[in-house]
């Protein structure tokens, strides 16, 4: 299953490949609040550590669908105004970043995903204590290289894309009229 960082990786290469990224923003902001984006739908294995005492209560329920990803995409996308440190992304990239998270999980899992709640919700089953969940995120973060792989791979074609053709238009001789 992704975990945070494969999740992170994969919401950076869909920032990549939708931005044209040429911004003064620091770097290092855009990576942590991307990072915070792709992780958001799984703030819900939190809730339920924290009501339930089991991370599968309330998983893979309404923060894994469109809906959440719209919602919180339009927030992340005015979350600027309030702070300086938060950079300033637009709804769709936002939106698209968080969706990212529900797509890796219905494509690299085996357990459903709730794309169309309200109208349909699929929990996830079982128990997931905060050992469990502590221990995949710090010791099985190594079965997200080949995500983390794929995900690097596709930033550094989608440079290299747009560095060849940059350079194409840059190297075109000004025509005096
Ligand atoms: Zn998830």
């Amino acid at each position: 299953m992704p975990l945070p960082m494969g999740h992170a990786a994969i919401g950076l290469a869909f920032y990549e490949f939708s931005s044209n990224n040429n911004d003064a923003l620091s770097r290092f902001k855009i990576f942590i609040f991307i990072t915070i984006l792709a992780n958001l739908p799984d703030f819900d294995v939190i809730v339920g550590l924290l009501i339930k005492w089991n991370g599968n209560a309330f998983h893979r329920g309404p923060t894994h669908s469109m809906v959440f990803a719209l919602i919180m995409g339009f927030i992340a996308s005015r979350a600027w105004k309030f702070s300086s440190h938060i950079p300033r992304m637009n709804f769709g990239i936002c939106s698209l970043i968080i969706f990212s998270h529900v797509l890796a999980d219905f494509f690299f899992t085996s357990a459903p995903v709730s794309f169309l709640w309200p109208f349909k919700v699929n929990w996830c089953s079982g128990y997931s204590g905060w050992s469990d969940v502590l221990t995949s995120i710090f010791f099985q973060g190594f079965q997200d290289a080949s995500i983390i792989i794929g995900s690097v791979i596709s930033i550094i074609l989608i440079r290299m894309i747009r560095g060849y053709s940059s350079n194409r238009y840059a190297r075109l001789p000004i025509r005096k009229e």
